[in-house]
């Protein structure tokens, strides 16, 4: 029996605001579309807390015993802001900055992101499509939607007739929004727009002379809108109507309400059932963006490099802080926040290791592990709540140091479970990583070389040889080992 049919996963969705208990199109199997990045530059951390947010929900899906085909993208044309009316396309302007083709932008941005998740332990998509790489079926999708009638050619381009579409369906579901109230708001900025209404969209756009990235078209040489790509990607992989669709909350609108549109022009149904939006990362109370500045990279975090940050953190550290927020809220990152993660992290890992030296002490057990593993599941299954299932394991942690002092009992099935247990949750669902148990060979290695220079940094502080001791803890931190001494002995993270 898989574990999805013991456990009912409930996800919210955006699109009814409300709690909806999980049902596949198709049994047992899951298709999952997530926007991805636009590789223009190198992804900050808000952008990887989305990213991290659905390698959660994957691997929660994944364990639960369900054939997922997740599809994440790569934006590498098209992402214009205000559908470049106010700008020109990122990926161009940063590979005139950089003197390279936008391919090599493309290339050194998508590698950064590659490397960055690896880094976060977080697993590939299943498919990873490029919008440059579907120019055909986009293409096709804007010949279905002139067919049906929802959208126009002007000079070239060809735009979505946003006041055509609102007559038979309802454009703003998603976002809540009305289109008489987004006309109202914005009648003056139409006059010299190539647009019907402002609220229209460009499915393609003509390339000007200097927009090097373009392709042949019925209407141009040009490129396509952003929105049309994530329709036409999600589509292809997972047919006009699948399981979820996820991505940051600033993509609501309109980037989702446009995909939605689309689809629903082209098909004529609802593309997805269940939308998925996650909350932002902010700096300073403001949204981490790459436009203004205000946010930090995940080399900076790794490295210690950057003002706000009073040490190095690692990967899985920094991944452990995110999940003790659920997905949905904001979550304001500072170096507070992370160091008292770290501690967390720290003593959940003590706690993780420690358990492979128990032995069963009876044949009764002084905790109800079998209902604290369903809490575990509960927690998960309500709306993927990362927070309540890492207190549940918090609580282990409690029980698992009574064991180790004696003041607790566990029998063998137990113990077993226990293990189990825990070992799923943290590595498997969440996904991280015990930096000093888990690993090769060489790892274990250097672990018993840093634990032998903590006995002899020991050793010269006994003897009041400041000089030894502090040599080994400072050249120890350059190779980007630190130590730690608290009142249990000296510890070490590697940075
Ligand atoms: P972009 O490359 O700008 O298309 O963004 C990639 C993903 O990162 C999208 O799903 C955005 O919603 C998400 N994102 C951007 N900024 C933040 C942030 N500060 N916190 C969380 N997610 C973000
Ligand atoms: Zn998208």
């Amino acid at each position: 029996m898989k574990l999805f049919e013991q456990q009912e996963l409930s996800i919210y969705n955006s699109l009814t605001k409300k709690k909806e208990k999980l049902q596949p199109i198709h049994e047992g199997a899951i298709g999952m579309y997530v926007c991805g990045p636009t590789v223009y530059s190198n992804v900050h951390l808000g952008n990887c807390r989305t990213f991290l947010s659905f390698d959660l929900v994957f691997r929660y899906l994944k364990h639960l015993g369900y054939k997922v085909r997740y599809v994440r993208n790569i934006t590498d044309a098209g992402h214009l802001e205000n559908d470049g009316e106010s700008g020109d396309d990122p990926i161009l302007k940063k590979a005139r900055i950089e003197q390279l083709e936008p391919m090599e932008v493309v290339q050194k941005y998508s590698v950064d992101f590659h490397n960055v998740m690896a880094k976060f332990n977080a697993l590939p998509p299943s498919i990873e499509p490029t919008a440059t790489g579907h120019i055909i079926e986009q293409i096709k999708i804007v010949e279905d939607i002139i067919a049906k009638g929802y959208a126009y050619e002007k000079n070239g381009s060809v735009y979505f007739d946003v006041v055509k579409f609102n007559e038979d369906h309802t454009y703003g579901k998603l976002s809540g929004r009305q289109l008489e109230d987004m006309i109202a708001n914005t009648r003056e900025l139409a006059a010299q727009s190539e647009k019907k209404n402002p609220q229209d969209f460009a499915l393609w756009k003509k390339a000007e002379p200097q927009h090097i990235m373009r392709w042949p078209s019925p209407w141009s040489d040009g490129f396509p809108g952003w929105h049309l790509e994530c329709t036409a990607m999600s589509t292809k992989y997972l047919g006009n109507h699948f399981d979820i669709h996820g991505g940051g909350m600033d993509l609501k609108f309109p980037h989702h309400e446009c995909e939605i549109a689309q689809a629903e022009a082209s098909n004529n149904q609802s593309p997805v059932n269940y939308w998925m939006h996650a909350n932002m990362l902010t700096l300073n109370g403001k949204k981490m963006a790459k436009s203004t500045g205000n946010n930090i990279l995940p080399n900076e975090l790794f490295s210690g490099d950057n003002s706000i940050l009073s040490k190095a953190y690692a990967p899985t550290v920094a991944k452990f802080f995110m999940y003790q927020a659920h997905y949905r809220s904001i979550l304001d990152f500072s170096n507070d926040a992370l160091e008292a993660s770290e501690k967390g992290y720290f003593r959940l890992m003590d706690a993780y290791r420690s358990l492979s030296s128990l032995t069963a002490s009876g044949t009764e057990s002084s905790f109800d592990i079998a209902g604290w593993r369903q809490s575990c599941y509960d927690a998960m299954n309500d709306d993927f709540n990362s927070p309540i299932l890492i207190a549940q394991l918090f609580e282990a942690t409690k029980y698992i140091n009574a064991l180790k002092e004696g003041t607790a009992t566990i029998s063998e099935s137990d113990l077993e479970l226990l293990q189990n247990t825990m070992h799923d949750f943290l590595f498997d669902v969440l996904g991280l990583v015990d930096q000093i148990a888990e690993g090769d060979g060489d790892s274990n290695k250097l672990s018993g070389v840093v634990e032998l220079l903590i006995s002899l940094r020991n050793e010269a502080r006994a003897n009041k040889d400041f000089a030894t001791s502090d040599k080994i803890r400072d050249q120890l931190l350059e190779m980007g080992i630190q130590l730690k001494d608290g009142k249990d002995g000296t510890t070490y993270s590697l940075n």
